[in-house]
């Protein structure tokens, strides 16, 4: 009797210990599920709503997150050694960024893949840069204004599995005969990188320019001069 006395004591026991354990059990989960339900929620609509106008713009990353982003004019690592955009966004008009993205596309299937230097660039900042270096070969004066500044021109490079970039002979914003087209006194590695790019390129209608390996035209559709400077996240 004493025995089932006990018994029945340690099975009322356990019955507690459990009716206090499932209900905390259960909140938990709830917490856990409504926490993340909210975050969710909050976080959603500001990754996907874009700041910018996308009847007139179109921010590349929204497109293709797999390419690749160090633009330069966004750090003091360019020929001028200033930082002229507050913040590094790569933004172009509709019609050239699709078209990068079909030659990222390409570029994928061999393993490889873009790194953005430059895209849209405002008129401002072509004034900054000309008043900085006024050599009509290298910067396009502001009065005419840069294909950059019409959101029609890249500048860009290739990037390998590991993220690392090709060797294309010279660095970006290199201003001599060696970043040049025609120049070809450079090993096979180097000429076969740059063709890539411009094959690449060439084969979703960029065109190249003479002097620099690294910049590309969309020159299918014409847009104005732009002065639209995009915004950048409060810190
Ligand atoms: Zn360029």
């Amino acid at each position: 009797m004493k025995n089932v006395f006990f018994l029945l004591v340690v099975i009322f026991l356990f019955a507690c210990k459990s009716e206090k354990k499932n209900p905390a059990q259960v909140e938990i989960v709830h917490d856990t599920s409504s926490v993340e339900k909210i975050e969710l929620e909050s976080s959603t609509p500001e990754s996907i709503v874009p700041d910018y106008d996308t009847t007139k713009w179109i921010e590349l990353i929204s497109l293709d997150s797999t390419i690749l982003f160090d633009l330069k004019y966004a750090t003091t690592d360019n020929f001028v050694n200033e930082q002229l955009y507050d913040c590094g966004r790569c933004f172009l008009r509709r019609e050239a960024a699709d078209q990068l993205v079909k030659a990222q596309n390409m570029l994928k299937e061999k393993g490889f893949r873009f790194k953005m230097l430059d895209c849209y660039r405002p008129l401002p900042v072509q004034q900054q840069l000309w008043d900085k270096f006024q050599n009509a070969s290298y910067v396009t004066p502001p009065g005419k204004g840069s294909m950059h500044n019409r959101g029609l021109a890249v500048d860009l490079t290739i990037v390998d599995r590991n993220g690392e970039e090709l060797d294309m002979g010279t660095s970006f914003d290199f201003f001599g005969k060696e970043a040049h087209h025609t120049y070809t006194n450079f090993s096979d590695t180097i000429l076969s990188n740059r063709n890539l790019l411009k094959n690449t390129m060439e084969k979703v209608g960029f065109k190249p320019i003479r002097t620099e390996w690294w910049h590309y035209s969309y020159t299918k559709k014409m847009y104005g001069l732009s002065e639209m400077v995009w915004n950048c996240p409060v810190e």
